[in-house]
C-alpha cells in the first residue's frame, strides 16, 4: 500500500502475477477465516486487514462501502461484476484498485470523521477505475482477453474459496472437527488445481503479450494517464463537485494536490508527469467546456467520456507516441477545447 492512490495499476507485471498467490496466502494466514467476509452484495470475499493502531474493522462495517458502491453503479454506464475488496484499519492505505482482479482496497480509521468521508471520495475514484476497465474490456481486445483470465480467477475464487472461508465461519472450530476439516481439505485442494490452471493462463498470456503489456500497463504504460484521469472524474460527477478529490486529500491531512482538482489554477508552467496529474492542465477546460454541459445525464456523460479517452489511447498507441506530450494535444483536439 502506498499514499499515491491506485498505483497498483501500474505495479510492474510481475508482481500482477504474484497477485494470483493470494488466496494461497490468505489460506495460510487467516484460517479460521475470522477476517473475511462473504454473503456480500457487490463483492464476492471481502478481506479486513487489522494491521493497523486504529479501531478493528469487522463484517458489519462492509455495508457502509456496499451502499456507497450500490450509488455509483446506478450512474456507471457499465455493469461490474462482482470483485474483492480489501478494507484496511491503517487510515495510511488511501485507495488502490487492482487491474488484474479488479480489487479494491482502502483503509480508514473508523474512528475519525474526515477520514470516513475520504475514504468514501476515494472508494469512488477506485470504482472509477473499475468502470473504465469494463470501457476497456468491451472496447479494446488485449483487455477482452485479459477479462477472460480475470473473470476465470475470479469464478474460481467464488466456486472453491468462498465456500471454504463460509465453513470456516459457521464452523470456527472445523480445524478440529474431523468431518469439517476433511470437507475444507477436498475444497482446499480443489481450489489450488483450479487455480494452478488459471495462473498457467495468465502466464503464457503474458509471455505472448509482453511488448503489448509493457506498452499498455508497464512502468510508463499509456493506460495510466487515462483512467487516473477517469477516476477523478468519476468523483467529480457522482459528488457533484469539481473539486472532490483535492478536498479528500486535503482532509486526510495530506499536501494540497491541485492537479486532482477540475477548477483550481495551476501553477505556470505546470509539468507532471506522473500519470494523476498528467493531463491536468486540461481539466478546467474539460469541466467547464465538455462536462459542464452534459451533467444532466451522468451515465452517458461517463460512457462518451470513457470513448473519447479510448479512442484517443488507441491512435496514440498506433501512432507510436504514448507520451503525456502527445497525450495532452490529442486530447485538446477530441475535447474540442476553446482556450
Ligand atoms: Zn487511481
Amino acid at each position: 500500500m502506498n499514499k499515491s492512490f491506485g498505483l497498483v495499476f501500474k505495479m510492474p507485471i510481475i508482481l500482477m502475477i504474484a497477485f494470483l498467490y493470494l488466496p494461497q496466502f490468505l489460506i495460510a494466514q487467516s484460517l479460521p477465516a475470522a477476517d473475511m467476509c462473504v454473503d456480500l452484495r457487490n463483492f464476492y470475499l471481502a478481506t479486513l486487514s487489522n494491521s493497523g493502531l486504529n479501531r478493528k474493522l469487522v463484517c458489519a462495517d462492509i455495508e457502509r462501502v456496499e451502499l456507497l458502491y450500490d450509488r455509483v453503479i446506478a450512474i456507471s454506464p457499465y455493469s461490474l461484476p462482482q470483485s474483492n475488496l480489501i478494507l484496511s484499519n491503517d487510515n495510511r492505505d488511501l485507495g488502490e484498485f487492482n487491474l488484474m482482479y479488479g480489487t479494491i482496497s482502502a483503509g480508514v480509521d473508523l474512528n475519525s470523521q474526515s477520514d470516513v468521508r475520504s475514504q468514501e471520495i476515494f472508494l469512488v475514484h477506485e470504482i472509477g477505475h473499475k468502470i473504465f476497465l469494463a470501457a476497456l474490456d468491451n472496447r479494446v481486445e488485449f483487455f477482452n482477453r485479459l477479462r477472460s483470465l480475470r473473470e476465470a480467477y475470479n469464478n474460481t475464487s467464488k466456486a472453491y474459496f468462498v465456500p471454504i472461508v463460509r465453513r470456516m465461519l459457521t464452523n470456527p472450530n472445523c480445524q478440529l472437527d474431523t468431518e469439517c476439516s476433511k470437507h475444507a481439505e477436498i475444497e482446499m485442494t480443489q481450489f489450488q488445481a483450479e487455480t494452478g490452471n488459471a495462473r498457467s493462463e495468465l502466464k503464457s498470456f503474458e509471455n505472448d503479450n509482453r511488448t503489448e503489456l509493457e506498452a499498455m500497463l508497464g512502468r510508463r504504460g499509456i493506460v495510466h494517464h487515462y483512467t487516473e484521469l477517469y477516476g477523478d472524474l468519476v468523483a467529480a460527477i457522482f459528488f457533484d463537485n469539481p473539486d472532490i478529490v483535492t478536498l479528500g486529500f486535503e482532509l486526510r491531512g495530506d499536501k494540497t494536490q491541485d492537479c486532482r482538482s477540475f477548477i483550481r489554477e495551476l501553477p505556470s508552467p505546470f509539468n507532471n508527469l506522473d500519470p494523476h496529474c498528467s493531463i491536468s492542465k486540461l481539466r478546467t477546460n474539460i469541466w467547464s467546456q465538455w462536462v459542464t454541459p452534459r451533467i444532466s445525464d451522468k451515465p452517458r456523460l461517463l460512457k462518451s467520456f470513457a470513448d473519447i479517452l479510448i479512442d484517443d489511447m488507441e491512435s496514440n498507441l498506433r501512432n507510436g507516441t504514448p507520451d503525456p506530450d502527445s497525450i495532452l494535444l490529442s486530447l485538446e483536439r477530441r475535447f474540442e477545447i476553446v482556450k
